[in-house]
This record gives C-alpha cells, structure tokens and sequence, in this order.
C-alpha cells in the first residue's frame, strides 16, 4: 500500500515548479490590477504528479479565481511541468493558518452536520468543489455534444434514469463541465460528492493507513449522487479496487444516481478489473466528438459575451477575430477558451484591439499545429478568383493595373496569414525581388487605410482563405 500511496501523491518534486516565475508570468499574463486583486497572494502547497495544491485565503477568492483564471493559470503551470492536469485548492485562514471550513458555509455545514468523519471534514473543501460557473446554462450545444449534454440533463432531472451515465472524451471536451453542472442542479436536494478518481484513491489509501476504512465507506456510501471525473487515473490495488466496486454495487442498489468520466470508453480501460468495466458499461456510455466550426464559434461568442459583462467597455475582439480563432484553434474547447482569454489579457494589457497580425503571435504555440495550413498557392487560387483573373496572368511579370492590385493582394495575404519569409513569398510569385514583397504589403496596407471597399474586400477574401481551409479537413 505504501507504494500505491507514493506513485500516486508522490510530493517530492516541488522544487520543479518556481512559484515565483509562474507568479510573474500570472502578472504579466493578467496585468497587474488582477494580479494584484487576486492572484499574488495565492501560494504553492504542495505538487503531486497530476496536480497541484495551492492555498488562498477565502472561498469567495477560491470561486473567483476559479471561474475566471484558472485555465490560464494551469496553462501556465503546464508551461513547468507539463504532466499538471488541475489544480485543486486550499483555504487558509489566515489567523491560524490551518484548513477551515468557513462558518458562514451553511450548506456545506448542513451537508457535514451529522458526520463525524473528521479527516474527510478537512479536506472537504479540496474536493468537493463545485463551480457555480460551470452550469448547462452556459454550455454551448453542438451536434458533438448534444447526446452528453443531453444525457446529464435527464440525469438531473430524473434520478438514476441512466444509472451509471458514463461520458468520456479527449481532453479538454467539456466532460467536468458537464458532470459540475449534473453536481450544481442536484446539490440542493441531495447529498452529492463530486471527485476525481485520483483523489478517490488517495482518501482510499489515507483511510486505510489510518484505520478509518468503516467512515470511508460510511461516507461514500451515504451520498445520493456521486460523481467520479477521470476514472482513467483510478490504478488502484486490488482491495482498493474491491472496495470501489463494492461502494458502487452499494449505490446503485439504492438508487443513488453515479455518473463517471473518462478519456476512453469502459472497455478500453487499462488496470480495471473486468467486472468494474462491465459495471460502467450497464447504464449509458455517451462521448462527446470534437467540435466543429459552428460549435467553436458559438462558444467564443459566448465566452466574449460573458467576458464582456465581467469587463464592460473593455473588451472588443471583431468579428473576424472570432472567427480566426474558431477555425484555428481546434484541438479542445479548454484551448479554444484559452486563445479567447490570452487575446483579452492581452488587450486589457495594452489597451487596444488586437489586430489579426497580434493574434497570431500571442496565439503562436496554439497555432503551430496548424501553421501550414494556409498556403500560398491557395492564397493565389482564391484571390485570383475574387477579382476574376488567371493564375498565369497573377504570376505573369505583366503590370496592367488590373492585375498590379490582385496580385499585390495576394502578397498582402501571404505575408499576413503564413509564416514565409519575404523571400519565400517572391518566389512564390514568379521569382520576384523581395523588395516587391515589402512594397506590395506597404501599398496594400496605406490602401486599407484610406479605401474602405478595398479593406472589406480583403477582410473578406482572409476569411474565405481561413474558411477553405476548414473545409477541405
Ligand atoms: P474535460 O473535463 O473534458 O477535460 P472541461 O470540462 O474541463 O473538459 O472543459 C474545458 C474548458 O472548456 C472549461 O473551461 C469548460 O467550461 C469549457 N467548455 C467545454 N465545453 C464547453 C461547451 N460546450 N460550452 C461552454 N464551455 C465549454
Ligand atoms: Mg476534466
């Protein structure tokens, strides 16, 4: 059992992470005002393989950060040690700096009251915690994940309809989201405990180091609803997982309602018993698919809309923008969001709408996938089309006015929306000099400042050359 204890709590490489660079990157990340307000007093606990423990003073500092900076923050944290998958919290009262449930908690003391289970109290607060602000309200329906979304509102409204609902996807999906919204909706009229299976195990192995295995399943046997985020981590022991199947058996014969999430569908499960499988797959397994453009867009529109009512006047991401980052950014809903945040920090930051050219730098990393996307003969192709000419006479060294301004068009863009050099550009178009390439992109920016039809126009042939690349995938 000590090993089981040590592979998954083991604590001893703190030193990995520097607080105080992750701290600096927080404050230049969210500027100072937020930094300040929030975050500078937040302080690394302890780092375990999968997460991070972190303290702040107050519940009302733990909800705040968490609805709003947390998926930056771990993003960052990330940055230094990339297996960090969440972050879960402390609250230090700061008089005796020792874990205290806030007595003006009285749903929490109501939900504790008849316990006696002292050490599950202390860390109560770690994890069952449930975020206000991951409801179904503000979950954007798609054809992706409609079924789950679907499925999680049945379950709350109708108790162990499905019993146990199990939803998995890739990371990043929405899976979380989804079961805090199940926790949020059911919370008021049932005792619901919302973990994750890593921490299932560690209060597993606590208890049982501790001689409190009767309280354990005491306690997890009287919840009404149990949730259980990332069952993929659970790689426990056989009497762990004994234990685990027995509670679950426990629950569903009193029709309390489990649901559980995973990065994979039951039987792919490694280091599960086959009958625990077998029981995952007895109620409803649902996933959840990638997402297409239209979901993408929908959430960054929601998500700005929300970030503007946090921050009125502040925040401006045009249109085109929006769409940028919902065609670019396609590898999770949590990246997606994050791109939205970065570009508002940063415009916060700054004070200014980014342009396009911005974007593209502080989303560098999260574009880097899709870099090659765009090419220059694609380019060419779609403008060549806009203003009705050939490809040979784009390319062709003749300098007829219709054909100087498409052409410079195409340079324009190709310099915009691709990462090739100035002298890759030129020989991409017929061998020109590279200082071709430099007074095309100054014409055609002068130009867009000064004529409007010709600056809608390009906006809109960079969308159709962002779009055709959506398309073809
Ligand atoms: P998972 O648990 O599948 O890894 P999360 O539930 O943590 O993913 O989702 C990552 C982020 O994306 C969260 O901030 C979540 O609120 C957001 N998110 C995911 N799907 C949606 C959606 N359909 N609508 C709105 N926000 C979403
Ligand atoms: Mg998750």
């Amino acid at each position: 059992m000590k090993n089981n204890l040590q592979n998954t709590t083991s604590s001893s490489d703190k030193k990995k992470i520097d607080w105080q660079i992750v701290q600096s990157v927080m404050k230049k990340n969210f500027g100072n005002d937020i930094f300040e307000s929030w975050l500078k007093k937040i302080e690394l606990v302890d780092v375990f393989k999968n997460y991070i423990l972190i303290s702040v003073s107050t519940r009302f500092i733990r909800d705040w950060i968490t609805s709003r900076y947390l998926d930056q923050i771990l993003q960052i944290v990330k940055e230094y040690k990339k297996e960090v998958i969440r972050i879960e919290f402390v609250i230090e009262n700061n008089n005796n700096k020792s874990k205290k449930i806030n007595s003006n908690d009285s749903e929490k003391n109501e939900f504790l009251k008849n316990d006696n289970i002292s050490f599950i109290k202390d860390s109560f607060l770690q994890y069952n915690r449930i975020d206000p602000n991951k409801n179904f309200e503000n979950f954007v329906i798609g054809p992706s994940n409609k079924l789950a979304f679907e499925a999680s509102k049945k379950v709350s409204e109708d108790k162990a309809h499905y019993n146990p609902l199990y939803l998995y996807s890739g990371v990043g999906m929405g899976k979380t989201h989804l079961l805090n919204s199940i926790g949020l909706s059911l919370k008021e009229k049932n005792k619901v405990m919302f973990i994750s299976a890593e921490r299932f195990m560690y209060q597993f192995v606590k208890s049982l180091k501790s001689n409190e295995m009767v309280k354990f399943k005491e306690y997890f046997r009287n919840t009404d609803v149990l949730l259980i985020d990332d069952i993929q981590f659970m790689n426990g022991k056989e009497a762990m997982q004994e234990e685990f199947f027995h509670t679950f058996n426990a629950l569903l014969e009193k029709n309390s309602q489990i649901i559980i999430s995973a990065d994979r569908p039951p039987n792919k499960l490694s280091r599960i018993q086959e009958r625990i499988k077998s029981r995952f797959s007895g109620g409803l397994v649902v996933d959840i698919q990638n997402t297409d453009y239209d979901l993408r867009y929908k959430i960054i529109k929601s998500k700005t809309d929300e970030l503007k009512m946090f921050y009125p006047n502040q925040v401006t991401i045009s249109e085109e923008i929006q769409k940028f980052i919902s065609t670019e950014v396609r590898t999770s809903v949590r990246e997606l969001v994050g791109a939205l945040n970065r570009i508002v920090s940063f415009s916060r930051i700054y004070n200014k709408i980014p342009t396009l050219s911005e974007v593209r730098v502080i989303l560098k990393d999260l574009l880097s996938l899709s870099e090659n996307k765009v090419t220059i003969d694609s380019i060419q192709t779609i403008v060549c089309k806009f203003f009705k000419i050939s490809k040979n006479e784009m390319l062709s060294p003749r300098r007829s006015r219709y054909l100087v301004r498409p052409r410079q068009t195409a340079i324009y863009l190709a310099k915009m929306l691709t990462s090739k050099s100035l002298p890759e550009i030129g020989r991409a178009f017929s061998n020109r000099d590279h200082t071709t390439v430099i007074h095309s992109v100054k014409t055609i920016d002068k130009l867009r400042k000064e004529d409007n039809e010709l600056n809608v126009n390009i906006d809109s042939l960079k969308n159709k050359i962002l779009y055709s690349q959506e398309n073809e995938i």
